[in-house]
């Protein structure tokens, strides 16, 4: 029996790594060059750095497991680095109670008010036991408008745009009760731990073929799974697949048409879209995250990743993201890389007065669809089952990830998850909670 897996991101990776364990020959199709996802990363000097920022918390347990599993172990650094939020040009801390105590911008009350439904949600253990009602109405009545206006509704729309109002309370308690203020890094970049991955898959007999994109899933008359590629067509007994629904509805179009009406409307995605700068100097005052909650900027998160991770580990680069999350037809993804830095940049100054354009020594702009699933509140239900009309046909994808935010250790789990499907180790359909 081969199994194909579609896409060589965490989910791809994790699952063809169980059943290449398992013994199942197995074929892992990506469409990039390179493997990871959107946790890909690409050089910077001596090491790899991902397009996207991104960090660990303590209870992504499963991402340190497997990290630990590939020999990887000793590479994983842990930090408490600083996240703030900018308010009126300035950067404040809200990463611990005390800093909550020293939020001036609030009044007295309302700082009380936003610590106790913080410490609230980190005690609730199970989100089913909060009302059923979105992020916004909770918090605006947990902790009052002000709080809401000032804190929370800038990051929700930052994050999510239009639909901020409509994101779901279980999002929101995992975002406060799973993450920490302990982050971890894998120094060197997180493309070690996927091409370690990937050739550990290729150890044990299974193949990891990049730079093929898939451009049409179907069945022939004998029921073996055909896939499409823009380098030939392959042949599985199965295949899972861990692309976003809306593309493997596109791609496999003989799939019955009443499954494919059922669910053409799976959940909004946004897209993602990220400048990285190397400058020559620090940017931010010891500040690793800081949530751009002021007005007119066009960015909504700097990440100065070399606030957390030494600059000797870049040749002396300070490395810093700009990132948006944004619908995908956004005119930002049509910008040039030029017109994208010319309207950024200005605004640095307004971080860090000093700043001037002769401190960039080098710059890209990244940009990924189906970047963050809008989680509101009939997001349930817009999730289709891991099987599909298709016998031996199974679709995992990190929209599956609920309630937690997607982050690599949910789809490393849910990877796993998929390959135990496919193997036939768990009765069809498995929850999509991971
Ligand atoms: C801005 C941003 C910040 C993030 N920050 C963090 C963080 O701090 N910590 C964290 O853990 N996670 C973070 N994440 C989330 C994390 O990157 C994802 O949850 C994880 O990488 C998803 O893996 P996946 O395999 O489920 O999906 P993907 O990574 O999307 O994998 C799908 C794969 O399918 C491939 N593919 C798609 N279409 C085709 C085709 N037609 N043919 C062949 N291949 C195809 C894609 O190229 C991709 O490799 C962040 C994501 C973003 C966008």
């Amino acid at each position: 029996m081969t199994t194909g897996v579609l896409g060589a991101g965490a989910l791809g990776l994790s699952c063809a790594l169980r059943l290449a364990q398992a013994g199942e020959a197995v074929v892992v199709l990506e469409r990039e060059p390179v493997p990871g996802g959107l946790a890909a990363g690409f050089p910077v000097g001596e090491a790899y750095l991902e397009r996207f920022y991104h960090h660990l918390f303590r209870t992504d347990t499963t991402a340190v497991a497997l990290i630990e599993s590939l020999g990887l172990g000793p590479r994983l650094w842990w930090g408490t680095p600083t996240t703030a939020v900018l308010f009126q040009e300035r950067c404040w801390p809200l990463d611990s109670p005390t800093a909550v105590l020293r939020f001036r911008p609030l009044p007295w009350l309302d700082r009380l008010r936003l610590g106790a439904g913080a410490a609230y949600l980190k005690l609730v253990r199970d989100y089913r036991r909060l009302p059923r009602a979105t992020a916004a109405a909770w918090l605006r009545q947990r902790m009052g408008q002000r709080v809401y206006d000032l804190v929370w509704e800038p990051q929700l729309r930052g994050k999510f745009g239009d639909h901020a109002e409509a994101i779901a309370l279980p999002w929101f308690w995992a975002r406060v009760h799973c993450r920490t203020t302990s982050l971890g890094y894998l120094r060197g970049g997180f493309h070690q731990l996927y091409t370690r991955l990937a050739d550990q898959i290729t150890r044990l007999g299974g193949r990891v073929e990049l730079g093929r994109e898939v451009t049409a899933i179907g069945r022939d008359s004998d029921g073996t799974v055909r896939v499409d590629t823009t380098a030939g067509t392959y042949r599985f007994d199965r295949l899972a697949v861990t692309f976003p629904t809306r593309l493997f509805l596109r791609l496999a179009r003989d799939l019955p048409a009443a499954y494919r009406a059922c669910w053409a409307e799976g959940p909004v995605h946004l897209g993602a879209h990220c400048v990285v700068l190397a400058l020559e100097r620090q940017l931010l005052p010891d500040v690793y995250w800081l949530s751009v909650t002021d007005p007119g900027f066009p960015f909504l998160a700097v990440v100065e990743h070399t606030n957390f991770l030494p600059v000797t580990d870049y040749g002396g680069r300070h490395l810093v993201y700009l990132g948006n999350y944004l619908p995908m037809d956004h005119p930002l993804y049509r910008q040039s890389d030029a017109e994208v830095l010319a309207a950024f940049l200005p605004h640095l100054r307004r971080l860090n007065s000093a700043f001037t354009p002769e401190w960039v020594r080098e710059a890209w702009v990244w940009k990924a669809p189906f970047a963050q699933p809008v989680v509101t509140c009939d997001y349930l239900r817009r999730l289709p089952p891991h099987t599909t009309p298709w016998p031996n046909v199974y679709l995992a994808n990190m929209a599956h990830v609920y309630p937690q935010d997607r982050g690599q250790n949910y789809s490393f789990r849910l990877g796993e998850k998929l390959a135990r499907l496919v193997l036939g180790a768990v009765r069809a359909p498995v929850s999509v909670a991971v």
